[in-house]
């Protein structure tokens, strides 16, 4: 599989504390992969890391291709070569329709030029339709954002993050807070999305960890514990012990 994201030998120290400490490992260009450790194992820095929220102090970041260094890059810069994240409380305008957000997210993403000299009208419906077909809203198109349900807004925004063509998707604990059927959705959808491009479901939920039923990186003390399907790495004594305390 070809490396779309490589991390390698990165560290970070927060006030003299190694929250991230020698961490490598890959991800590949059409890949669902889950991150998951205990609270502090640093999930949330390493997201951090790849957005360019934080800088590392040591160790590189690599993605695409052409091997783009990330760290070279700021936090927009970063956004605009594909890498999209998703925070854990959804952010849509309440007041707009769910056509009106994703037509939003669908301009933010383009040249300013663009958007001044080509009236894309027709085009942005179409891709708007698609988009809302994508993340099943497409029945919802004309509501107010703010009408949806907990999981619908989660939705509508993976949909906005897509408008903007991401190649690499980090979503922060997509299920939280969801009903049963929300939650095998969101699985199907997160299944669906990994199919043409990568994504990174950093996860709490070890039932929803098991549905997504693909390869997961355990996380602990800033560096990889141990790596493989869910069942492999809940076999592994070392993380039995970070997770029980035994
Ligand atoms: P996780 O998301 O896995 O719970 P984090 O990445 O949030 O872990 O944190 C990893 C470690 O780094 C934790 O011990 C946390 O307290 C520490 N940490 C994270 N951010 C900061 C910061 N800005 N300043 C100091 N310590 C931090």
């Amino acid at each position: 599989m070809t490396a779309l994201l490589e991390v390698s030998g990165v560290s970070v120290t927060f006030d003299g504390f190694r929250a991230i400490n020698n961490l490598s490992f890959s991800i590949g260009a059409q890949e669902l992969r889950a991150i998951i450790g205990p609270n502090g194992a640093g999930k949330t820095t390493f997201m951090d890391i790849v957005t360019g929220k934080t800088r590392p102090d040591a160790g590189t970041v690599t993605f695409g291709e052409r091997s783009i260094s990330l760290l070279s890059l700021s936090e927009a810069e970063i956004a605009r070569v594909g890498v999209g994240r998703k925070f854990q409380r959804p952010t849509v305008f309440e007041d707009q329709t769910v056509a009106e957000n994703l037509t939003m997210a669908l301009k933010a993403h383009r040249a300013p030029w663009r958007v001044l000299f080509w009236n894309e009208g027709p085009n942005d419906r179409a891709k708007v339709e698609e988009l809302a077909q994508e993340v099943g809203l497409a029945e919802h198109l004309p509501r107010k954002a703010g009408e949806l349900s907990h999981g619908q807004k989660q939705w509508l925004e993976i949909g906005m993050l897509l408008a903007q063509g991401p190649r690499l998707l980090l979503v922060d604990e997509p299920a939280a807070g969801m009903t049963l059927a929300e939650r095998e959705h969101t699985t199907a959808l997160l299944v669906e999305m990994a199919k043409t491009r990568a994504v990174v479901v950093v996860e709490h939920d070890m039932e929803f960890v098991r549905r997504l039923n693909c390869k997961v990186t355990v996380l602990h003390e800033g560096a990889v514990l141990a790596e493989g399907s869910l069942e492999h790495v809940t076999k592994n004594q070392q993380v039995i012990e970070v997770y029980l305390g035994r």
